[in-house]
């Protein structure tokens, strides 16, 4: 259920990496009061811990590759299965291959609704369309703060004082995947995974394209028009056969 009692379900942002997922997601976690679950972010507490999960997949991410399907289902599944993704997330940097949306669609009809007894929904998903020489402007520019986590870009959205966090007066940092020499490679990633993954979806008439180069409010709102329109929608119609494609 959304804040005002309508329904909305898992919501899946796709776009290239730079493409503002991160932001948009957090919008759309508020307003739907649904947690944000972004496959990155796990995976990059997996590798801070150590776990056995994280010991697998730190050269992969750091080379700028793709975590291998399973690994990542595996991981997205134990997320899931937490009490508060019952009423739906917002899924941020997944699916990022065919395979992987596939995976989430069985997954949802055949042991997500079952075993949770939640209304069943369609995925709503809703790409992010942003110009190439945009997205290299905003990943070489991107820095974190080690401390709090926030982002900034010093291209874009410079921290007051050079190098240090606004919030906390932390050195902010490049992370790994954001040097230059990977964000090719992810972008190349991007567009060779990731591509069927929207193709996926558009054949079952699920895609809803936004223009990621517009101011970020406005796209804000284009996407919650777009969240609120088709889950009204999925409301009237039954629910459409997984797998096949
Ligand atoms: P992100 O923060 O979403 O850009 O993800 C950072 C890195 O984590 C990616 O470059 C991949 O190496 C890995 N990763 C995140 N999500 C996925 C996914 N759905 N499938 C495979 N690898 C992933």
């Amino acid at each position: 259920m959304a804040k005002d009692g309508s329904r909305v379900g898992p919501v899946v942002l796709l776009g290239p990496p730079g493409a503002g997922k991160g932001t948009q997601a957090k919008r759309i976690a508020a307003r739907y009061g649904i947690p944000q679950v972004s496959t990155g972010d796990l995976l990059r507490e997996n590798v801070r811990h150590g776990t056995p999960l994280g010991v697998k997949a730190k050269d992969v991410m750091a080379r700028g590759e793709l975590v291998s399907d399973q690994l990542v289902c595996d991981m997205l599944k134990e997320r899931l299965r937490q009490p508060d993704c019952r009423r739906g997330c917002v899924l941020d940097g997944f699916p990022r291959t065919a395979a992987q949306a596939r995976w989430l669609d069985i997954y949802l009809d055949h042991e997500f609704f079952e075993k949770t007894g939640c209304a069943r929904q369609r995925v709503i998903v809703v790409r992010l369309i942003v110009d190439y020489n945009q997205l290299l402007l905003r990943l070489t520019g991107r820095r974190a703060c080690p401390a709090c986590g926030r982002i900034y870009n010093v291209h874009l959205q410079p921290p007051r004082t050079n190098a240090l966090c606004d919030d906390d007066g932390s050195q902010l940092i490049i992370r790994n995947d954001d040097r230059e020499e990977v964000i090719q490679e992810r972008l190349a990633a991007y567009e060779r995974q990731t591509q069927p993954v929207a193709t996926y979806y558009q054949r079952k008439g699920r895609l809803a394209d936004v223009n990621g180069d517009l101011p970020v409010d406005e796209v804000t709102k284009v996407m919650f028009w777009e969240i609120d329109r088709r889950s009204s929608e999925a409301e009237r119609r039954s629910p459409e056969p997984v797998g096949g494609d």
